[in-house]
C-alpha cells in the first residue's frame, strides 16, 4: 500500500496551498517556492520550518506523482472529504451498503451483491491501491438536497413557527433491496457492460458519454423485475417532518435547514433542505424588514389639537400613541418594540401612519361647528403657497 492512513488524513492540497484542481505545473510551481522558503539549510536550527519542509516533500511526493494523486484522491474520496464523484457502478444498488464503520475497520457487512463487492476496509484499500484502483466507485454519497414550500399566517412569520412538512425522496426499493429484481439477482447489463454509459464518436477526436439507455444508467438489468418497483430498484418514500421556522422570516425567503435533506448513502452526510416560506398578508399589519407597520385613522381635531390615539399591536395589548398639535396627515410614528422579532430576540418597531378620518355625513351640530370653523379660518389659503411655487418655477 502506498499511502499510509496518517498521509489519508492530510490535506495535501492546503498543504502545497494549491486547489484541488490544481494543475501538475501548479503544483510543482507551488512545491518549489515553499522548498525554497523552508529548506532546513535556509533556516538552521528552526525546527518548526524542518517539519514544515517534511510536509512540504511529503505532499509533493504524493501530488506531483499522477497514479498516487489519483489514489490520494479516490482515498479522501472516501473518508468523505470529497463530493460524490458519478462513475461506472456508482448506483449498483444493493452491492455497496457499508457505512463509515466498515471504512474504520469495523466488521464488514456482507453486501456482496449484485456489484460483488461486500467488504469492509482491507477490501476498499485493497480495490484502489492492490489492484490499481480498479475497483468499483464507492465514495460515500450526500444525500440530495430537497426543496419544499411552506405557507405560514402574517403572525406564524413574525413568531416563528413549527410546521408540518410533507416530503417525498426517493430511496432504495425495500421489496428488492433496491436492486430492482424480484430474486435480488440482477444481471450485468449486455450494452454498457454495466457501467451504466455508452460512448458515442463525436467526430475531432472526441468522444461523448451518456447514460445507458437500456438500463438506465444503472450498470444493471432485472432478469426478473420487481413487481413493487416495476424494476427500477427505487422507491418513493414521503414522511412528515416538523419544521422550525425562525422568528421574523419575510415572503420568499429561502430558508436552509441543514442536514435536514434526503439522507446520505454509504456513510455519507444528509442533504439539506431549503423551505420557501410564502407568507399570508395580514388585513390590518404590513411588514417593512423587522418593523411592522399599521395605518391609524385619526379625526381632524385629534390631528389639529393633539390628543391620545390607541393603536393595535400584532398579538398584545394596544398601545397609547400621543398626537402632538398639528400632526399632518401621513405622518408617521414610532412605537418602540412592537415590531417583529430580529435574529438576536430583540424586537423591531411598530411605525404607525396616521391617516385624517373625513366623515361622510355630518349631522347639523357638528355642519354648525365647522360652518364656524370655516369662518374663522377664512384667512388662510392652504393653496397659496402652491400657486406661488407653480409660478416660480
Ligand atoms: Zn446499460
Ligand atoms: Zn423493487
Amino acid at each position: 500500500m502506498s499511502l499510509s492512513r496518517d498521509l489519508l488524513e492530510k490535506d495535501l492540497y492546503k498543504v502545497l496551498g494549491v486547489p484541488k484542481d490544481a494543475t501538475e505545473a501548479e503544483i510543482k510551481k507551488a512545491y518549489r517556492k515553499l522548498a525554497r522558503e523552508y529548506h532546513p539549510d535556509a533556516n538552521k536550527g528552526d525546527a518548526k520550518a524542518e517539519e514544515r519542509f517534511k510536509e512540504i516533500s511529503e505532499a509533493n511526493d504524493v501530488l506531483a506523482d499522477a497514479k498516487r494523486r489519483k489514489e490520494y484522491d479516490e482515498a479522501r474520496a472516501l473518508f468523505g472529504n470529497g463530493g460524490f464523484r458519478p462513475g461506472p457502478g456508482a448506483g449498483g444498488p444493493g452491492g455497496f451498503n457499508f457505512d463509515l464503520g466498515d471504512l474504520f475497520g469495523g466488521a464488514p457487512q456482507g453486501g456482496g451483491g449484485a456489484g460483488g463487492f461486500g467488504g469492509g476496509l482491507g477490501d476498499v484499500f485493497g480495490g484502489l491501491f492492490g489492484r490499481g484502483g480498479a475497483g468499483p466507485r464507492t465514495q460515500p454519497r450526500r444525500g440530495q438536497d430537497i426543496e419544499s414550500e411552506v405557507t405560514l399566517s402574517f403572525t406564524e412569520a413574525v413568531d416563528g413557527a413549527t410546521v408540518p412538512l410533507r416530503m417525498s425522496s426517493s430511496a432504495a426499493c425495500k421489496a428488492c433491496s433496491g436492486t430492482g429484481d424480484k430474486n435480488g439477482t440482477p444481471r450485468v447489463c449486455p450494452t454498457c457492460v454495466g457501467t451504466g454509459q455508452v460512448s458515442r464518436g463525436g467526430g475531432g477526436g472526441f468522444s461523448l458519454t451518456d447514460p445507458c439507455v437500456d438500463c438506465k444508467g444503472r450498470g444493471l438489468i432485472a432478469q426478473d423485475p420487481c413487481e413493487v418497483c416495476k424494476g427500477s430498484g427505487r422507491a418513493t418514500s414521503s414522511r412528515t417532518m416538523q419544521v422550525r421556522i425562525p422568528a421574523g422570516v419575510s415572503d420568499g425567503q429561502r430558508i436552509r435547514l441543514r442536514g435536514k435533506g434526503a439522507p446520505g448513502e454509504r456513510g455519507g452526510p444528509n442533504g439539506d433542505l431549503y423551505v420557501v416560506v410564502n407568507v399570508e398578508s395580514h388585513p390590518v399589519f404590513g411588514r417593512k424588514g423587522d418593523n411592522l407597520t399599521v395605518t391609524v385613522p385619526v379625526t381632524y381635531p385629534e390631528a389639529a389639537l393633539g390628543g391620545e390615539v390607541k393603536v393595535p399591536t400584532l398579538g398584545g395589548p394596544p398601545v397609547t400613541l400621543r398626537l402632538p398639535p398639528g400632526t399632518p396627515n401621513g405622518r408617521t410614528m414610532r412605537a418602540r418594540g412592537k415590531g417583529a422579532v430580529r435574529k438576536d430576540g430583540t424586537r423591531g418597531d411598530l411605525l404607525v401612519t396616521v391617516e385624517v378620518a373625513v366623515p361622510k355625513d355630518l349631522g347639523e351640530k357638528a355642519q354648525r361647528a365647522l360652518k364656524d370653523f370655516a369662518e374663522a379660518t377664512a384667512g388662510e389659503d392652504p393653496r397659496a403657497e402652491l400657486f406661488q411655487a407653480a409660478k416660480g418655477a
